[in-house]
């Protein structure tokens, strides 16, 4: 099982990179951000409790991401593995995922770090915001998600490092470019 971790901040392009590993690889896709507009979308009770922590770029409670990730995981049947994007976002998240990994005789094979400064983020956010209408990508709740994503989930650097899964990749410059690094990341596992 080829389990993969995409990491970095809002708009480092873990979407972008995630549809080209899908296919490349041939594995799931989890992006939790996409669960969660599917269920605001369709109007449900996790929709409406997951939007007002999106509006205000704040996290989801650990134990609600938690039971909605194993849920969608256990869901893939023929599986060859997993790209996990946008989880974990918290410590408690990644402990929860090794264990979930665990329990099913697996672990992550590799914590890919997209590595992008912030100045460039903001640029393409507010693009995104402009493109794409998502409701979370205007200024305000940008700088929100970039504290949020500083203080709670860029401590996950060191907790892969120690777990001996992290791979940095430089995610400034072209799409095809980091697509080739982080290919050669993976294949060289
Ligand atoms: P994303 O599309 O990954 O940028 O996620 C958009 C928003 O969904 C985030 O700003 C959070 O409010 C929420 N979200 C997505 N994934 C998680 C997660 N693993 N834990 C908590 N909240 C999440």
């Amino acid at each position: 099982m080829l389990n993969i971790v995409i990491f970095g901040a809002p708009g480092s392009g873990k979407g972008t990179q995630s549809e080209r590993i899908v296919e490349k690889f041939g594995i799931n896709h989890i992006s939790t951000g996409d669960v969660l507009r599917a269920e605001i979308k369709n109007g449900t009770e996790l929709g409406k409790t997951a939007k007002g922590y999106i509006d205000n770029g704040q996290l989801i409670p650990d134990e609600l991401m938690i039971d909605i990730l194993a849920s969608v995981f256990d869901s893939f049947e023929d599986s060859k593995g997993v790209i996990f994007d946008g989880f974990p976002r918290t410590i408690a998240q990644a402990e929860a995922l090794k264990k979930m990994l665990k329990d099913r005789g697996q672990d992550v094979s590799i914590m890919i770090d997209l590595d992008v400064p912030e100045d460039e983020l903001m640029v393409r956010l507010i693009k995104r915001g402009k493109d794409s209408g998502r409701a979370d990508d205007n200024e305000e709740t940008i700088k929100k998600r970039l504290v949020v994503y500083n203080t709670q989930t860029s401590p996950l650097k060191d907790w892969y490092k120690e777990d001996g899964k992290y791979q940095h990749i430089n995610g400034l410059g072209s799409v095809d470019g980091i697509f080739t690094d982080i290919v050669k990341a993976v294949e060289s596992l």
